[in-house]
């Protein structure tokens, strides 16, 4: 049986645990390769992975880092790129949409 002292204690914890459930949520989804964006413009969580006889704008050195779409610093490990919906990008990724950061 549950004591109302116990009861009230447990309120708390739940509500940090509905607050830390909205925060993750509100995060962006990392992007798939899979998913039909990323597919249509070949991206690659690895760049160097990237099928250069079929997207052959690929050049050494280019990656969602240096790319104008890289929502985050370029030290982030991932971040939020418009042209695939928001999603979550690799920094090492790649996809045809790459645009040199100005
Ligand atoms: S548009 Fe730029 S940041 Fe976005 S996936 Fe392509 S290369 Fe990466």
């Amino acid at each position: 049986m549950t004591s109302r002292r116990t009861f009230l204690a447990a309120i708390p914890a739940a509500t940090l645990a509905l607050a830390a459930a909205r925060t993750s949520s509100a995060q962006a989804a990392k992007l798939e390769e899979s998913d039909t964006a990323a597919a249509s413009l070949g991206y690659k969580h690895d760049a160097s992975k990237v099928d250069t006889k079929k997207f052959a704008t690929y050049v050494t050195g280019r990656n969602c880092a240096n790319c104008q779409f890289y929502q985050g610093k370029a030290t982030d490990a991932w971040a939020a790129c418009a042209p695939v919906g928001g999603k979550l990008v690799n920094a090492k990724g790649w996809c045809a949409a790459w645009a040199k950061k100005t």
